[in-house]
């Protein structure tokens, strides 16, 4: 249903510069796919979503629609809304208008509809949401749940072809994001193409047919929700979809400030609340840079830690060799080390040797 081509979008900073947030995104979404798009913030996400509907014309790169090229001159805009219906994080609805008047307004307009025409419809996609009972009220009669499902009734009276939702639940009370997410699964379920920029993961796993996970400007990788969030390919992947976060130091002579490290260390356990581990990371990194990384300078120390997997690890890393640094450690010592962690890992890596102490 949609092909896209080497999309790019560029702005233009303030100063002249040019600043390129989509870089090179391809993709193809066929009818009926739900597809998430994850990513960290200032990725492109929306700006990719804004891009296929031309809400922010794309700088260069090929959208085909139904098989038309949208960005054709003359491709008639209105038409590409009607068909791709857009959900925003901040709802959008018409302030001044009722909930009903806000559902039946695009349709008379845009697709000619009689007044009694729109409202028999308007209040079928209403009643779809749960919300028909509100049909007479104002939005700001609404909570953020609500606001939101009259969005999604309003796009869907268009008859679209395909919904793009950006955050759609992010600026929700945490108690109404559900509300709004069986919605969406519904329309999944009745087989409603839909391209969902979402930071709700567990969400995104159950409900896609395919993820894309945004980096940097491209779909840095792509797959089904086993493959990204059980076997992602690339280590940005990973680390996103299993939450890392990371404390790295580049170790690069016995001078180095390790009281600043460890206080580092301490502030980095407390924050992800694994302070517990806090005294084991101190004690091995205490032993490691004595003993076994003592002839190994310069070496980088990683501190590391998964919110999903709730692993905290201890990495030593070493580049431009294949042996493990512990190969040269006595066994005295290498007890020691086994006693201050759950286990430890020696493997190679793409740049060198790291020693991974699971703490
Ligand atoms: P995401 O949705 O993944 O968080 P966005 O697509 O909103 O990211 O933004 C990506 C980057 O593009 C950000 O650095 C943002 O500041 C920049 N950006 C977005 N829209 C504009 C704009 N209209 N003018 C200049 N920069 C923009
Ligand atoms: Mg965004």
């Amino acid at each position: 249903m949609i092909t896209v081509k080497h999309l790019t979008k560029q702005f233009i900073n303030p100063d002249g510069s040019v600043f390129k947030v989509l870089k090179d995104v391809n993709c193809e979404i066929g009818r009926g796919e739900v597809i998430s798009i994850i990513g960290p913030s200032g990725t492109g996400k929306s700006t990719f979503l804004r891009a296929l509907n031309l809400l922010d014309p794309p700088t260069s790169g090929e959208i085909l629609f139904n098989g038309e090229n949208i960005m054709a001159k003359g491709y008639p805009l209105n038409k590409l809304r009607q068909k791709m219906g857009m959900v925003f994080q901040s709802f959008n609805l018409f302030e001044h208008l009722s909930i009903l008047d806000n559902v039946t307004l695009a349709p008379m307009k845009l697709l000619g509809y009689t007044r009694q025409h729109a409202e028999e419809e308007a209040m079928a996609m209403l009643r779809k949401v749960g919300m028909a009972e509100k049909s007479g009220a104002m939005p700001a009669d609404l909570s953020g749940g609500q606001k939101q499902r009259v969005a999604i009734a309003r796009s869907l009276a268009m008859h679209p072809d395909a919904i793009l939702f950006d955050e759609p639940t992010s600026a929700l009370d945490p108690t109404m994001v559900g509300e709004v997410l069986s919605v969406m699964r519904q329309l999944a379920t009745e087989g409603m193409t839909m391209l969902i920029v979402t930071h709700e993961m567990k969400f995104a796993r159950n409900v896609s047919t395919r993820i894309f996970f945004m980096n940097e400007g491209v779909i840095y990788e792509d797959g089904t929700p086993e493959q990204i969030f059980e076997h992602p390919v690339h280590s940005a992947t990973k680390a996103f979809v299993q939450r890392i976060h990371k404390l790295v130091f580049e170790v690069d002579s016995p001078d180095y400030d390790m009281l600043d490290v460890k206080t580092q260390m301490g502030q980095f356990c407390i924050k992800y609340n694994v302070a517990a581990k806090h005294e084991a990371a101190c004690r091995l990194t205490d032993l490691m840079t004595a003993t076994v990384m003592a002839q190994q300078y310069p070496f980088t120390l990683r501190l590391t830690h998964s919110e999903q997997t709730e692993v905290t690890a201890l990495d030593f890393m070493k580049e431009h060799t294949d042996i493990s640094p512990l190969q040269t450690a006595d066994s005295t010592t290498v007890e020691q080390l086994r006693t201050l962690c759950k286990e430890i890992v020696e493997e190679p890596t793409t740049r060198g040797f790291r020693v991974k102490f699971i703490l």
